[in-house]
C-alpha cells in the first residue's frame, strides 16, 4: 500500500555551502521529484528566465503575496526577498509527488512550523575554512561582507540541530548520492509505505 501524499524535502544550509550547485546536479539526474520555483525580488542573472529559476517580482508584488498568504515561507536575504509559493507545494504533494525546496536557513525554520512532517536536510561545508574560501572564491564580496557572511554562517550552522539529516558537501557527486539515499530511506519508512 502506498501513502497518498508526496514527501516534502527541504535542502538548506549556510550561504556559500553550495546548495544551488547540488540542486542543479540533482535536477540533471532526472529524479522522480518536483522542484519548487521560488519568488524573489532580486534581479535576474544572465541566462535566468522568469518562471524557471525564479518568479521575478517587484517588492510591491512580493509584499502582496505575503499579505495574501500565498507564501509557505519567506525571508530577506542580502537585501532581497525570497519566498516559496504555497499553492504549487500543496497541489504537488496532494497529487502524491515529492517536492524539494532549496532555501536558506530562516525560511527552512519557518517551514518546520507548518510542515513538521517535512524532511529537513542540512548541507554543511567540510570546514569553516573551506566555507570562507568558497565565499572568497566567488570574488564578489568585500572583506567586511565576507566576515559578515561568515558570522551569519556560524549562527546558521548552530541551527543544524533542528534538521533531520546533515550532508557534508565535500564533493558534488558524493553529496548528491547521500541526498538520494535519504530520499530512498524516507520512502522505505513504514509511515510512507
Ligand atoms: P540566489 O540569489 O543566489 O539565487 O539565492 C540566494 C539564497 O536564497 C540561497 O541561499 C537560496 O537557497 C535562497 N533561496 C532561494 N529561494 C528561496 C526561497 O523561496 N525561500 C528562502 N527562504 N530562501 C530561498
Amino acid at each position: 500500500m502506498k501513502s497518498e501524499r508526496g514527501i516534502l524535502f527541504i535542502l538548506s544550509g549556510p550561504s556559500g555551502v553550495g546548495k544551488g550547485t547540488i540542486c542543479k546536479a540533482l535536477r540533471a539526474q532526472k529524479l522522480n521529484i518536483q522542484y519548487s520555483v521560488s519568488a524573489t525580488t532580486r534581479n535576474p542573472r544572465e541566462g535566468e528566465t522568469n518562471g524557471v529559476e525564479y518568479f521575478f517580482k517587484t517588492k510591491d508584488e512580493f509584499l502582496k503575496m505575503i499579505e495574501q498568504n500565498e507564501l509557505l515561507e519567506w525571508a530577506e536575504y542580502v537585501g532581497n526577498y525570497y519566498g516559496t509559493p504555497i499553492e504549487y507545494v500543496n497541489q504537488t504533494l496532494d497529487e502524491g509527488r515529492d517536492v524539494l525546496l532549496e532555501i536558506e536557513v530562516q525560511g527552512a525554520l519557518q517551514v518546520k512550523k507548518s510542515f513538521p512532517e517535512g524532511v529537513f536536510i542540512f548541507l554543511t561545508p567540510p570546514s569553516l575554512d573551506e566555507l570562507r574560501s568558497r565565499i572568497v572564491g566567488r570574488g564578489t564580496e568585500t572583506e567586511d561582507l565576507i566576515n559578515n557572511r561568515m558570522s551569519v554562517a556560524k549562527e546558521e550552522i548552530e541551527m543544524m540541530k533542528h534538521y533531520d539529516y546533515s550532508v557534508v558537501n565535500d564533493e558534488v557527486e558524493s553529496a548528491c548520492d547521500r541526498i538520494k539515499s535519504i530520499i530512498t530511506a524516507e520512502h522505505c519508512k513504514v509511515s510512507h509505505v
